[in-house]
């Protein structure tokens, strides 16, 4: 590749580029909300994207005791740090450094995520995956993968843990129908670069959580998304790493184009499924 593949037409651009906002949520965990509400529809199948990290544990030491979720499935990809889950289907896992956890809610799970670490750093992402409105009441499901079994692919300064989808041939720990996810971990050296095909229709964006890097000369930085623009030609986008490398997470999925009703750690298609659920909540149904 040369310098011209900055502007080559055939790469995704940069629509913009968000600035992740503070805030708090579960006991009292600091974080950065990168995707909420008002990209829900621009970046749909997505729901939301938080990025956790910290080396003092007043930030995170609450963590998020006993919440219910339904209708989406939620994706934690521990960075640093160990967490443990406990959920009402009975699941329980620990989940460390590099470790995947794939939830999916469905009609209902109650569950908790602890840190089991009372020093040191914890970090990580949690990704929230819209389910398409024929699958918001199926059943709930757990998935837990050790940093081991998420697979790897590599190429000069390039290493891309492949958690959803497939990059490179490489096929990823999980793979979902209907809105095709693509999630990827990506660790880049100075001015190494790495490119990936997308389909043109999919929404997609990238986080970054260290350093920085360019996508079509935009410059992302930590703490930052970018959401990609859509067009017909454009089959792929090419990251470049700024001169002291970058970390990102690369996401992209097939919009589903439906309604969408949230009420907290519900996300369905109607008000009226909305209230369901709070009720089937109060009343001890949902989970
Ligand atoms: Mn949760």
């Amino acid at each position: 590749m040369n310098s011209d593949t900055a502007t080559d037409s055939t790469l995704r651009t940069v629509e913009r580029v968000v600035t992740g906002r503070a805030t708090q949520d579960g006991a009292g965990v600091r974080l950065t909300r990168l995707l909420d509400g008002s990209l829900q529809h621009r970046l749909d199948p997505f729901l939301m994207l938080d990025l956790f990290g910290s080396d003092r544990p007043d930030d995170y030491i609450a963590g998020f005791p006993d919440h219910p979720h339904r209708g989406f499935e939620t994706i934690t990809i521990m960075l640093e740090g160990r967490m443990r889950h406990r959920d009402s289907a009975g699941h329980e896992g620990l989940l460390g450094t590099g470790g995947v956890q794939w939830m999916t809610a469905g009609r209902g799970v109650i569950h908790s995520e602890m840190p089991e670490q009372v020093s040191g750093r914890m970090a990580g992402y949690q990704l929230w995956l819209n389910l398409p409105a024929r699958d918001k009441m199926c059943e709930p499901d757990y998935r837990d993968y050790p940093a081991e079994a998420v697979p790897l692919y590599t190429d000069a300064g390039v290493q891309v843990r492949v958690v959803a989808g497939h990059s490179h041939g490489v096929a990823g720990a999980v793979q979902r129908p209907v809105t095709e996810p693509l999630v990827l971990d990506i660790r880049l050296a100075a001015g190494a670069r790495f490119a990936q095909p997308l389909p043109p229709s999919h929404h997609a964006f990238m986080a970054v959580h260290d350093g920085e890097l360019a996508i079509d000369g935009t410059s992302v930085h930590r703490e930052q998304l970018a959401v990609l623009a859509e067009a017909p030609a454009a089959q792929a986008v090419e990251l470049v790493a700024g001169p002291h490398g970058a970390s990102a997470l690369l996401v992209a999925g097939r919009p589903l184009h439906e309604p969408i009703a949230q009420y907290g750690p519900f996300v369905m298609n109607t008000r009226e499924q909305l209230m369901q659920a709070v009720d089937d909540y109060r009343a001890g149904r949902l989970a």
